[in-house]
């Protein structure tokens, strides 16, 4: 069926306000619980990232810590000890000594790169691993010598990491100024363990840098090579110098910044030498995964609100054309008294309309065992008379059979009420075999056309004069006996000298005459017998079942009676004489009408040559069958 095109504004209309509200927040809620739980696990992962952060930070301080510590003690303790040597004027072998013993000493212990105890003690440069200085080195002018000068407290001094001279080597120098203000013990180490340090906090976590800052704020190491190229002197790091601003404006500890549109989480432990430990995650490497899983989640649930949509849509759309053409359905149903949608294959039923009250009574407005509740129904509402033709008509079995090319089949009967009924069936879906598969069984009330038509038909097939068939009426209706073999007596008659009655008595009595052999014929024969007026002053009857002059011949000899009797007071004297001819039709024979006619209008030709009233009978050797 052809339906209208849908627009996407009737498909709105008809989903109506309330459930798109509720499609808008279902969208709206699942949308927020998304951006929730994503939040959750970003305050969640970055929680956990500053905890993380700053358990670096403090591991690796106390690994830095203990890197430092023997360096810092044996400073301590050898810048004490030629402190007092000094004190108690003792000479400069005896310090050299001391410290080449201390050298020795710690060098053994202790397996940290430290290359030896010297220092710059009353003028004169001393070297407890007993390294002999080229001639252009001056002591003073070296780094550990020019900042531990520079120092005013009493403690140690760190120098900041170069790049030893004699081994090629990253080494710091740790120093001590002594109590006469000029001398200065010192102590280097070699710095190669500290990229471990920072190297393992950058392993911790995907973005994750360590940093090492010294009193000064210069990185002394870095787990981005690029950031020292070993040579830590050179600063070339903005975000170290963010974090070492952060660090001197706040102290240690854990806070945010801020760098190249990243967010750093970072983590300040102040180490024992005042430097800093310093363990920084870049946020947006951090985050990657979650923002990727965000994105991708986002993508789905909008790719898969956008299918359900266009399913809901599509089924929407079904809908509205489902239930467009069931409004119309409903409408042309309204001249129908009963509407029903029949599965065969499931033999079940479904109303479309009914409107009549006793149909419903029997029929629900849904059920199973569609076959038997039709039956059931029309047992009901049918007049006895058209129940066998009803019965054989809405036998499901036979429909395939029945509307094997045709969509629509139908009957006629007399409901239980008088009213004349058109029951029909109409092919609804079909297999693929073109096998039924639903069919609508509808009933429409055809009374008041029924008669009409009937009255018509009645017209079209009587003679006005005499109201008896006409001559194609009785000729059709004798046809199609034949056709069904059902056999019979033809009887045709003409009035002898009619012409005369006209003559004598006028035309008027002529067609009193007329009507009165029908009023005899119509006396004479049955009423499934078919009589008719073939014109003028000729009729016919076919006695249906007749077969044989033992038969017949009463059943003339009865109409002559009758013909005797005609009492039309004009004609006086003047009696009413008819010739009859008589063929018989045995339904073991095969001839038409025009045959059988032709038989009986031989024999009223032989009959004219009697005196009035006289019948002949076809004579005809009957085969045994
Ligand atoms: P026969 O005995 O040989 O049958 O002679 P007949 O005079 O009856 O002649 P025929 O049957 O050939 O003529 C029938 C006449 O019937 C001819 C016609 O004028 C007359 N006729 C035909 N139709 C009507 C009618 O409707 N009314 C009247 N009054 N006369 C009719
Ligand atoms: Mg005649």
């Amino acid at each position: 069926m052809n339906h209208r095109k849908i627009r996407f504004s009737d498909l709105i209309a008809d989903i109506g306000a309330k459930i798109l509200i509720a499609a808008l927040v279902a969208i709206v809620t699942i949308t927020a619980l998304l951006i929730a739980g994503c939040r959750y696990v970003y305050q969640n992962v970055k929680e956990n990232t500053s905890l993380q952060c700053e358990r670096n930070a403090k591991i690796s301080a106390q690994e830095f810590n203990r890197y430092l510590i023997v360096g810092n003690h044996t400073t301590a303790l050898v810048g004490y000890t030629i402190d007092n040597m000094l004190a108690e004027g003792r000479s400069t072998v005896e310090m050299l000594n001391y410290m080449t013993d201390e050298t020795r000493s710690i060098q053994s212990f202790v397996d940290a790169g430290f290359t030896g105890i010297y220092g710059w003690v009353n003028d004169r440069y001393l070297d407890g691993d007993g390294w002999v200085p080229d001639d252009d080195y001056v002591p003073t002018e070296r780094p550990w010598y020019i900042e531990t000068m520079e120092n005013k407290g009493e403690g140690l001094t760190y120098i900041k990491p170069y790049v030893d001279a004699q081994t090629n080597t990253v080494m710091m120098t740790i120093a001590k100024k002594l109590r006469d203000g000029e001398s200065v013990i010192a102590l280097d180490i070699s710095l190669a363990g500290i990229k471990d340090i920072t190297d393992k906090i950058a392993s911790s976590a995907k973005g994750a840098q360590g940093i090492v800052f010294d009193n000064s704020g210069s990185i002394v190491a870095h787990s981005d090579y690029n950031k020292t190229d070993y040579k830590f002197m050179e600063d070339d790091c903005e975000l170290g110098q963010l974090i070492y601003n952060k660090i001197l404006s706040g102290g240690s500890g854990r806070f945010e910044i801020v760098y190249d549109n990243d967010t750093y989480l970072i983590y300040a432990e102040e180490l024992e030498c005042g430097w800093y430990c310093v363990s920084a995650i870049n946020t947006h490497d951090l985050f990657r995964g979650l923002r990727i899983f965000a994105f991708v989640a986002f993508f789905a649930i909008l790719i898969i609100i956008t299918i359900i949509t266009l399913i809901f849509l599509d089924i929407s759309k079904s809908n509205l054309i489902t239930k467009e053409q069931n409004a119309q359905l409903a409408s042309v149903s309204q001249i129908y008294i009963s509407m029903y949608d029949v599965n065969l294959e499931k033999d079940t039923y479904q109303e479309i309309c009914c409107n009549a009250e006793r149909i419903s009574e029997v029929v629900g407005p849904t059920g199973d065992h569609a076959q038997e509740t039709l039956y059931n129904a029309m047992n009901l509402l049918t007049d006895k008379s058209c129940l066998d033709e009803v019965h054989e008509f809405i036998n499901m079995s036979t429909l395939d059979e029945r509307m094997k090319n045709q969509d629509t089949i139908t009957e006629e009967h007399l409901n239980n009420v008088g009213k004349w009924c058109r029951g029909r069936f109409i092919a609804g879906e079909r297999g693929a075999d073109d096998k039924l598969k639903r069919v609508l069984w509808v009933v429409e009330p055809i009374d008041t056309e029924k008669r009409q038509r009937d009255k018509l038909l009645l017209l079209s097939e009587t003679d006005r004069m005499t109201d008896i068939f006409n001559r194609s009426a009785g000729e059709n209706k004798i046809t199609k006996l034949m056709r069904e073999g059902v056999g019979g007596m033809l009887m045709l008659l003409d009035v002898d000298k009619f012409k005369s009655i006209n003559d004598n008595f006028g035309h008027d009595i002529g067609d009193k005459v007329i009507v009165a052999i029908a009023e005899s014929m119509k006396k004479t024969f049955r009423s499934r017998d078919i009589v008719f007026r073939l014109g003028g002053d000729e009729f016919a009857a076919y006695a249906v079942g007749v077969t044989s002059q033992e038969e017949g011949r009463p059943i003339i000899e009865r109409f002559f009676e009758k013909i005797k009797n005609i009492k039309i007071d004009a004609l006086g004297d003047t009696k009413v004489l008819v010739s009859v001819g008589v063929a018989f039709y045995y339904n073991s024979e095969m001839i038409t009408f025009e045959e059988l006619y032709k038989r009986a209008d031989e024999c009223t030709y032989k009959s004219k040559k009697h005196e009035g009233n006289y019948v002949s009978f076809y004579e005809i050797k009957r085969k045994e069958s």
